[in-house]
């Protein structure tokens, strides 16, 4: 009994743009005073847009005045959660848009795609999606997939809150990573927007540090600051984190394997350990980040570490390394792990292929590896795995010294 009450309620749904007796379209959000919105209620009737059931129209001291049906289960179309968070948001939205001179719609079906948008922009073709409250992944998707197919181009707000650790990370859960967008400018970045700040929050130059925690530039910028197409200013610096810290989290990484996980069971320490490694002890140049790395759901110590166990180590000096190899190896190591390739909806994806690539380049410029005129990497030189604690500290210095600006800003 309890569990229904919960489920009508979660039900439950506001609507700002309804219909009249006249058939006339009333938008809430066009009537800037109480006294015209008590006149409204009084003249009129109000009617679904979609299922023409009749509307309550509550005007409270505590919500926004918004339409709402009587029997929330009948209608399909306004079906999901609404919050008030989420409709003043859509307002702030829909105003902000207005005062632009935009022609933006809001709540407007669109019948041929069977979608409402939160705001539509027709002589734009976008459709802007301001979502508060976590949906599943297979119907952000399927949203998503259908603007694309009738030419609409998917403008993903996410509507809750971004917060840093106190080390300056950001935990980004898998619903929150569906909104990670790709421009050659801020590299992975996501738009998010707050009706409390009125503000819109940027994660610009994102980068993975686990499966769940980014390192990212944090931009606030207030609603009348911004116009659309959103004009974020580019950084000076696209750093978030230096080479040093990535170093240092690197170890912590390895220091919560080995605390948590048994090392038997932990596959990737099992390896190393049984190949006669420590994984603390490891070459710097394994372990650095790539910018595809945010598609593998391994550690880059423990990819990179596969390949240079499995393929780099067994090369001498002048001979070709395969990518198409390291390819093979990666997609091994990944069925082993159980571990699978990532997808972002709004992000074009990367190929294994691409990645292993980008770890290529960068061996290349760390002077490992040579890439020759007939198109094929060779191996330069061998790296070593430091003897003790303080040799490895020494390896990580020199290499933060001669290579941190390279490794960051060309990179990443
Ligand atoms: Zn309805």
């Amino acid at each position: 009994m309890k569990g229904r009450r919960i489920f009508l309620r979660r039900r439950w749904s506001f609507i700002l743009v309804g219909i009249n007796q006249q058939g006339k379209q009333i938008n809430l959000a066009l009537y800037k005073s109480r006294e015209e919105l008590y006149e409204l209620r009084k003249l009129n009737h109000f009617f679904c847009p979609q299922c023409q059931s009749p509307l309550l129209f509550k005007i409270g001291q505590k919500r926004i005045p918004h339409f709402s049906h009587r029997h929330t289960n009948d209608c399909h179309s306004f079906s999901e959660h609404e919050s008030p968070r989420h409709l003043q948001g859509k307002l702030d939205l829909f105003n902000w848009l207005k005062n632009q001179q935009m022609a933006v719609q809001l709540e407007a079906y669109l019948p041929t795609l069977q979608q409402r948008p939160d705001l539509f922009l027709p002589d734009q073709s976008i459709a802007i999606e301001f979502q508060c409250s976590t949906i599943p992944e297979n119907l952000f998707c399927k949203r998503t997939s259908v603007y694309q197919q009738h030419q609409l181009f998917p403008f993903w707000i996410f509507g809750g809150n971004v917060q840093n650790n106190q080390h300056g990370l950001f935990k980004l859960s898998k619903f929150q990573q569906l909104f990670l967008q790709h421009s050659s400018v801020f590299d992975y970045w996501l738009p998010t927007y707050c009706p409390d700040q009125r503000a819109f929050t940027f994660l610009l130059h994102i980068i993975p540090i686990s499966t769940t925690l980014f390192s990212a530039r944090k931009l606030t910028i207030p609603l009348e600051k911004l116009s659309f197409p959103l004009t974020i200013p580019k950084l000076k610096s696209t750093v978030s984190i230096t080479l040093k810290d990535w170093m240092k989290l690197k170890k912590d990484w390895i220091q919560k394997r080995m605390y948590y996980s048994h090392r038997q069971r932990n596959k990737f320490l099992n390896d190393v350990y049984n190949s006669k490694r420590n994984p603390f002890l490891l070459h710097p140049y394994i372990g650095l980040p790539v910018k595809g790395m945010i598609f593998l759901n391994l550690h880059p110590l423990e990819w990179q570490f596969y390949l240079w166990n499995e393929i780099f180590n067994h090369l001498s000096i002048g001979a070709e390394v395969s990518i198409e190899k390291c390819v093979e190896c990666l997609r091994n190591v990944m069925r082993i792990h159980g571990v699978r390739w990532s997808e972002f909806p709004l992000t074009p994806t990367l190929s294994i292929r691409q990645l292993v690539h980008e770890y290529f380049k960068l061996l290349e410029e760390l002077e490992v590896l040579f890439y020759n005129r007939e198109g094929k990497y060779i191996i330069r030189q061998h790296i070593e795995d430091a003897e003790n604690m303080m040799e490895a500290l020494k390896k990580e210095t020199k290499m933060i010294q001669q290579y941190e600006r390279f490794v960051w800003n060309k990179r990443i």
